[in-house]
């Protein structure tokens, strides 16, 4: 052990636990993957084996990131959702669009989910006034095309214990995450939240 190591305990040649046990989300937890470059988009289809609906999204998606929140859809089992954001004219619904009905009218966010299987195809902000106005959230994970933009961070970390996590589990999770490369934050990303808050001083007029 060298003189830094005496100094704070540490054992150098120790690279940290990769926490590798603790389950994220099945398009993570073997790894995050890299985004195609030149990648333009592809089909989401739901869970459901007959007429599932079909949504295009005709666009390369950004800032995607797992989420801890109450709110996103999640595969069975995974304590994390993956989502990210796409420009809102690049959404569209080509197939089986009857079955979708709004999660929660009030949220929002419009979670457009299908009736039968429970996946949710978008998310879509219809007030203007909302910082992210213009942008749906996406599960890409619902598509096979491979080259999607990969999750960048987590969010909403704190939030798996409203959903039944054990808070004695947060530093496993929390190092697993950080193995991953996924920063954890218990609300969004630093870019994301400096964007809310360039949206909210510009209307209040406190940014010019
Ligand atoms: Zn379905
Ligand atoms: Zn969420």
């Amino acid at each position: 052990m060298g003189i830094l190591g005496k100094l704070f305990g540490g054992d150098e040649g120790t690279p940290p636990p990769s926490y590798s046990h603790v389950k994220i989300h099945p398009q993570v937890d073997n790894g995050v993957g890299s985004a195609t470059p030149g990648f333009s988009g592809g089909t989401l289809k739901c869970k459901c084996a007959t007429n599932p609906v079909v949504v295009v999204v005709s666009a390369q998606t950004a800032h995607n990131h797992v989420c801890g929140c109450t709110k996103c859809w999640k595969p069975d089992g995974a304590i994390f959702s993956q989502i990210a954001v796409v420009s809102r004219d690049k959404v569209e619904v080509t197939e089986n669009a009857d079955k979708l009905e709004i999660v929660d009218p009030s949220a929002a966010i419009q979670r457009h989910a299908c009736k039968e299987c429970g996946v949710h195809m978008y998310g879509r902000i219809e007030n203007t006034g909302h910082p992210f106005h213009g942008l749906d959230f996406v599960h890409t994970e619902l598509s096979t095309q491979k080259g999607w933009s990969p999750a960048e961070f987590a969010a909403f970390v704190s939030s798996i214990i409203e959903s039944g996590v054990d808070p004695s589990r947060m530093d496993e999770i929390r190092g697993r995450l950080r193995a991953l490369g996924l920063e954890p934050y218990d609300c969004l990303s630093p870019p994301l939240m400096d964007a809310i808050a360039t949206h909210v001083a510009k209307t209040s007029g406190a940014l010019k």
